[in-house]
């Protein structure tokens, strides 16, 4: 990263959480969403960490995303929920959508829960952790209405949102968490790219003619000095993961978060909102006495200890890399490049947040 600069998670937190404070979420909202975004940072999911602040606010100060509210059900039925996020904050909305869907596994054994219109639900895998805190495995499909920025395998314009998988499975030696978006890349990967970060990874984005691009500009277009990305702006698109298969991933996603829960497919309309379709299940209930977390414990070091093929690379499990970035930024700080910096400086000064001393 050019010109980088290491922040301590705590100074972070508390800076970004006075953030939003000040933009008038509850003190509770707003710690939730300074630690939701400094976790991600954390756990090296630059994309889906602190760099998001100007556009929450901006989207809040736009309407699309609402400070305090409260997860409406719209249907209520046993194992079964369907539940209203009220384009809510996803760090509020999320939580209690999750927080029901642990409370009907526990009851039931099992439970789906979909949630409509909740504001950006940032990183998927916050919500698989929330459930393997209680025990519980969870598989969630989201997709991201009226953010249309992926081609399908074949295309050469926009039909997807990043549309993320997330399973989390509970394993003492390390839980598995498998977060991704079905995209080649996360759209805010390309964000961190435009601002002195990473470059985007090659084959990411294709450009207006359909063909291979390296330049952010391709997805957010010319960006003026100060003005925030706008990914809807580029002539080009994303690329699905995997050819037809991540762009069947992702076609899956838009149905089953977007068509099934009433939150919208993507188009190109302008209010960004996530469905996510949520399925929770208790694995004691399907143990008849094998021994469940053995099992997978057993088979994930395994996974583990095929041969590398780098000797410097061992294998990993989904989950590990997250650890390891945790592990290191914990001790070292988050890494942000000084554009982002100075945004989140900028973003604390229009509020009348004064920004630590780094
Ligand atoms: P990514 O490409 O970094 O992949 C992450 C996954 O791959 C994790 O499960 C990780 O443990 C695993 N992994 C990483 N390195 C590995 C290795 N060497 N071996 C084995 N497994 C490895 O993730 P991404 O696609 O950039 O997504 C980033 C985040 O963006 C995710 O948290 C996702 O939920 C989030 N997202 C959210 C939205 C939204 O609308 N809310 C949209 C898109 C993406």
């Amino acid at each position: 990263m050019t010109n980088e600069i290491r922040v301590p998670a705590q100074m972070l937190e508390d800076f970004i959480s006075e953030i939003f404070e000040a933009a008038g979420a509850g003190k509770d909202e707003a710690r939730a969403i300074g630690a939701n975004l400094t976790m991600a940072s954390l756990t090296g999911h630059d994309s889906h960490g602190v760099v998001r602040t100007p556009r929450y606010l901006m989207n809040e100060r736009a309407g699309t995303m609402v400070f305090g509210q409260t997860v409406e059900a719209v249907i209520d039925r046993g194992a079964f929920a369907l539940l209203d996020g009220r384009f809510g904050f996803g760090q509020t909305v999320g939580h209690q959508a999750t927080e029901d869907g642990i409370v009907r596994a526990r009851q039931h054994g099992v439970a789906v829960v979909a949630l409509r219109n909740a504001g950006h639900l940032g990183r998927i895998g916050a919500w698989a952790e929330l459930a393997i805190e209680a025990g519980l495995v969870s598989i969630h499909f989201v997709n991201v209405a009226n953010s249309m920025l992926v081609a399908p395998f074949g295309g050469a314009e926009r039909r997807f949102s990043t549309a993320p998988v997330c399973v989390g499975i509970p394993n003492p030696g390390g839980d598995f968490l498998l977060d991704f978006a079905t995209s080649c890349a996360a759209e805010g990967k390309i964000l961190v790219a435009m601002k002195g970060g990473r470059p985007p990874p090659p084959g990411a984005l294709i450009d207006g003619e359909g063909q291979p691009s390296a330049d952010p500009e391709a997805l957010y277009g010319p960006v003026a000095e100060g003005a925030v990305p706008d990914p809807r702006a580029g002539p080009g698109a994303l690329t699905a993961m995997g050819d037809h298969k991540g762009s069947g991933l992702a076609f899956a996603c838009e149905l089953l978060a977007g068509a099934l829960t009433g939150s919208g497919t993507t188009s190109p309309g302008s209010r960004v909102h996530n469905g996510m379709l949520s399925i929770y299940a208790d694995p004691d209930r399907f143990d008849d006495g094998f021994g469940w977390g053995r099992a997978v414990a057993d088979y994930v070091d395994f996974v583990r200890s095929a041969r590398p093929a780098d000797p410097a690379h061992p294998v990993l499990a989904p989950g590990d890399a997250e650890r390891i970035a945790l592990g290191n930024r914990m001790a070292n700080g988050v890494p942000l490049s000084a554009e982002i910096w100075a945004s989140l400086v900028a973003a604390g000064e229009g509020l009348g947040v004064k920004a630590p001393c780094v």
